[in-house]
């Protein structure tokens, strides 16, 4: 799917020149990001600013997954789009604004719903699923996806003036082990509302841990539920651990 590359453009060089400068960010770092995959799947809220700031950064290839149009009602947080767009797909849409926007990087749309049927063909072999669904049904369907296939996922949400980010991987227990069965109601920003700053800011918390993972191969919220309560402006990690009675991820684990 992508070529392994061992050195950064002239251009590059300039245009990631203020990531490169950075202490704790080099040219190693900014390799490891044009080398890097992902899905994002879900091109709205959330998707919007995790694709922007991932393509801008330099991230080599994004896929991104949503079967959706663009609405009227969806031009108060979703960033990429205006009124021009409104009827047009939002993975389409936003793929051509991306590459607009970095030329340097790879882009790919799909126009499809995510099912349990479908999603070994959808997505492709990345290094990071991100998921920025907005419904659990789908959820469910792409946790166990990266649970079978030993895929870290890369999970957020935001409701009313709430979000969540939590980051997966096979040794940390997955989304089923955080939240079970108990969902309680299907609440979304169709039925709910939710502010346009909420998704904005979990949708950069969510870029800004993508980064970390993908050029340092860093996870900085290992075992941590990130809570953000936008009315209070407070940030709260709680822990979590692989659950024993998991059925999507304990069973999956060799017997020791
Ligand atoms: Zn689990």
């Amino acid at each position: 799917m992508m070529n392994k590359y061992d050195e950064l453009t002239d251009s590059e060089l300039l245009r990631y020149a203020r990531q490169i400068l950075l202490d704790d960010w080099d040219i190693t770092a900014q390799l490891n990001l044009k080398n890097a995959s992902i899905a994002i799947i879900g091109v709205g809220g959330l998707g919007c600013p995790v694709a922007q700031i991932l393509a801008r950064a330099g991230v080599g290839y994004i896929h991104l997954i949503d079967h959706d149009v663009i609405d009227e009602s969806n031009l108060q947080r979703q960033v990429l789009f205006t009124h021009h767009d409104v009827g047009k797909y939002k993975s389409q849409t936003a793929k051509h604004i991306l590459e607009n926007t970095n030329s340097f990087i790879k882009i790919y749309a799909t126009i499809q719903k995510i099912t349990h049927d479908n999603i070994a063909d959808v997505i492709d072999k990345v290094n990071l699923v991100i998921d920025c669904t907005d419904n659990f049904a789908i959820r469910d369907v792409i946790n166990q996806y990266c649970v079978d296939n030993h895929l870290p996922l890369l999970s957020n949400s935001a409701i009313g003036e709430i979000g969540q980010i939590a980051l997966f991987e096979p040794d940390t227990g997955c989304y089923q082990c955080v939240f079970g069965d108990e969902r309680g109601d299907e609440n979304n920003c169709t039925n709910t509302g939710v502010l346009a700053s909420t998704v904005n800011i979990i949708g950069s918390m969510t870029a800004q841990i993508a980064l970390d993972f993908l050029g340092r191969h860093h996870n900085p919220i290992k075992h941590q539920l990130l809570i953000w309560q936008g009315k209070t402006l407070t940030l709260k990690k709680l822990q979590f651990h692989q659950s024993k009675d998991c059925p999507v991820c304990y069973q999956k684990q060799p017997s020791s």
